[in-house]
């Protein structure tokens, strides 16, 4: 497995591969797996062969000819066929090499679709394999047409069938596999050795195999995804770090609050505090929708090592997020808390001479909590004493982030606030070497939010009440917020948009609509009559940092009405007097983001509206997607079906997880229950044998498993 496939394949298929999908090893290409299969069918007469249809048919090679092509460069081999009952042309571009086995005469047995050119039935590109004697029983004829063709995810440069013939290349020179799955357990979930499932998968000679493989192969998929997350937690457990949680600061605050924390923010404050007195460094997810009050919790974390001496970093993914967690931190802490503490800010836009004053109080101890975006990571930012790491927003940052902070510190503790709600399986699979806590219910008093999906699909001139809608609401003396998914024609921010992939039902054989902007759309609206004395400003990524953050602050101090935007404003934008939410195209953002979004109205007194404005036709996914988000505000079954309507690539992405190729087979959406049984497998194999002494195989299918930050980081611990 570990063999390069440069030994293996020829150099252009060797380099092919490796440039569509990074292949190196064998091991890699054998892990290329078939998205689906497709049956050549029955044996068909050639007197009989429907046009349109997958035919499969036994015939000779009548005659062969080449020609250039009509309109482009490269050449058409064609070749005649006949059963006797009729004449079928295959095609073939730029292949004139085959013409050297499907010379007349040769009999075979030649798999297509059926298709009709200048009256003349033909097969292009057809899956055939030729008979080397001139004989070949019915029987064998028959299990050949059954047998399942791989369809592999290829790419433009490389063919699906040009993968399946590498990997049979590869499957045939093949050593001997190890199996990463101990025998008891191999035998117990019944599953196929990791050989056979491997041929199997690739090369199945009927339906049955490929299923069964494929099961194999998800099981040992999931449990080494999840041996490697139990290692990794064991190895963090086992080291000792400072105890952080003395003295009744943290009481103090608590009581000093303005109200009294829900009973799920208390527990996360035990949970967090039995951590902090563990002598092991804390790794805590924090999952609770906005505003559910994840960054008191926080606060009470870092009063708690403050009160030890310690620091904490918190690492917020924007200039605007840190700032306003900045300031909401003083705010919460209250003027005493916040005197013990010094806070200071710290981003990359910051002048010179305060950045060094930021500097220097992380460097001297002077500060216990630096607040700050990805200017933190920098190697000029030391600390006297790194007690806890927060990081706000876990799907903005990776594993290495995380990483790169945790090393200015010895072993601190870490603390990861997540406003995305993460189904317990995709917590178990991504995040399995994090404790999670859970903040489900929302502070009492909050004002409710009414969605409503504005379909101009069907009602084009809902689209004026919109605006009407929102400018009420400013004549209220509130403000609103428009989000756009583009700043200007085809500028997106980075990694915003749903892929237009997931909505090509709808767009198929038409030019997509062009994405509204933030460009378009702040003139547009501030030339609306009623709109004339409104106050209307535009933000977006493309702003420097300075920009955005006076923005931001006008917006807080109301001297902005309302506030065209990208989805900048989409994390943790806290300003309670906005009470509206437009999002225009809103089915070209993802369900969860959606609900992100709609959770920055309805913070504070009034209640929240948010009009989610789409072109979408009924009944297309994309507009289940926007309908979904308006029939509930539970984050918990929206991020459900986001993993249903996703790729799930995107959710768990690589970057995220720390794993090298994301999932395979598994599916985290549906595969709860195998994941959890792994997971279970995988405990009690690891407390057994913490080192895998036992079980070398494992322990290399585990490393191989691991990208090489996170060996690294094992290495470290
Ligand atoms: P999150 O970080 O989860 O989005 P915050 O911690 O910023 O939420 O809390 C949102 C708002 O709710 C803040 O103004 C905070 O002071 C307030 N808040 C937090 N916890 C409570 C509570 N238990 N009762 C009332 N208000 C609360
Ligand atoms: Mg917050």
């Amino acid at each position: 497995m570990d063999t390069k496939l440069r030994d293996v394949l020829g150099d252009r298929t060797q380099k092919a591969l490796h440039k569509a999908f990074g292949y190196v090893t064998v091991g890699d290409l054998l892990g290329h797996f078939p998205r689906r299969y497709a049956t050549r069918g029955e044996l068909t007469s050639m007197a009989d062969i429907p046009i349109g249809e997958q035919a499969t048919l036994v015939a000779e090679v009548v005659s062969v000819s080449q020609r250039p092509m009509r309109q482009k460069s490269g050449s058409v081999l064609e070749v005649a066929i006949t059963d006797g009952t009729g004449l079928v042309t295959l095609t073939f571009f730029n292949q004139a090499w085959r013409q050297k086995d499907l010379v007349p005469g040769t009999r075979g047995i030649f798999a297509g679709k059926v298709g009709l050119y200048r009256g003349t039935r033909q097969l292009a590109h057809p899956d055939y394999e030729l008979f080397e004697s001139s004989e070949l029983s019915a029987e064998a004829s028959k299990e050949w047409a059954l047998r399942p063709i791989p369809l592999y995810p290829a790419t433009q440069s490389v063919a699906s069938w040009q993968i399946g013939k590498a990997i049979g290349v590869a499957l045939d020179v093949l050593d001997p596999v190890e199996d990463p799955i101990p025998p008891e357990l191999a035998t117990s979930q019944s599953l196929m050795d990791f050989a056979s499932a491997l041929e199997k998968i690739h090369r199945p000679k009927e339906a049955k195999d490929a299923e069964d493989a494929r099961e194999s192969l998800k099981f040992q998929e999931a449990f080494v995804l999840q041996c490697a997350l139990v290692r990794r937690r064991h190895a963090q457990r086992s080291v000792a770090t400072m105890v952080r949680a003395s003295g009744d600061l943290t009481q103090e605050f608590v009581s000093g609050l303005p109200f009294v924390l829900t009973p799920d923010q208390e527990q996360v404050v035990a949970d967090i505090h039995a951590d902090l007195a563990s002598g092991h460094p804390m790794n805590r997810l924090v999952q609770g929708e906005v505003g559910s009050g994840k960054t008191v919790v926080a606060a009470a974390a870092m009063v708690t090592v403050a009160q030890s001496g310690g620091q904490t970093a918190l690492l917020a993914p924007t200039e605007v997020l840190a700032s306003q967690h900045y300031r909401s931190l003083m705010a919460t802490l209250g003027p005493d808390m916040a005197t013990r503490l010094n806070p200071v800010l710290l981003t990359a836009a910051m002048p010179a001479a305060k950045k060094k004053k930021a500097l220097l109080a992380a460097a001297s101890g002077a500060s216990h909590l630096v607040v700050g975006t990805h200017a933190l990571l920098s190697d000029s930012v030391a600390f006297a004493d790194l007690g806890l790491v927060v990081i706000d927003e876990q799907h903005r940052f990776g594993v290495n982030q995380r990483e790169a902070l945790r090393q200015k510190g010895t072993h601190p503790h870490v603390l990861v606030l997540t406003a995305t709600p993460i189904p317990r399986t995709v917590a178990m699979t991504v995040f399995g070497d994090l404790d999670v806590s859970t903040i489900r219910t929302m502070p009492s008093g909050r004002s409710p939010i009414e969605t409503h999906v504005v379909a101009l699909d069907d009602h084009p001139s809902w689209y004026s009440r919109v605006w009407t809608r929102l400018s009420e609401e400013v004549v209220a003396g509130r403000q609103g917020f428009v989000v756009a998914p583009a700043i200007a024609p085809s500028v997106i921010e980075e990694n915003d948009l749903v892929p237009v992939e997931l909505t090509s039902e709808e767009t198929i054989g038409e030019k997509p609509r062009a994405l509204v902007t933030v460009e378009e759309t702040l003139p547009m609206v501030r030339a609306l009559p009623e709109f004339a004395s409104h106050r209307v400003e535009a933000i977006h990524g493309r702003l420097s940092g300075d920009e955005k953050d006076q923005i931001m602050n006008a917006f807080h101090a109301g001297e902005i009405d309302v506030l065209i935007a990208t989805t900048v404003i989409e994390v943790g934008i806290d300003v309670a007097n906005a009470s509206m939410m437009v999002v225009l195209d809103a089915d070209r953002f993802g369900v969860s983001q959606l609900h992100q979004l709609r959770g920055r109205v309805g913070r504070g007194a009034h209640p929240g509206t948010c009009l989610l404005v789409t072109y979408a036709p009924a009944m297309s996914v994309a507009r289940q997607r926007v309908d979904a988000v308006a029939a509930t505000l539970d984050g918990f079954d929206l991020a459900a079906i986001d993993l249903e309507l996703r790729r799930e690539g995107d959710v768990l992405g690589a970057r995220q997880s720390g794993v090298r190729s994301g999932l395979k087979l598994l599916r985290v959406s549906q595969d709860g229950e195998l994941i959890e049984k792994a997971r279970t497998y995988a405990q009690e194999l690891l407390d057994q044998d913490p080192e895998l002494v036992e079980h070398a195989a494992l322990g290399r299918a585990i490393a191989r498993r691991l990208d090489d930050s996170a060996e690294e980081f094992l290495e470290k611990n």
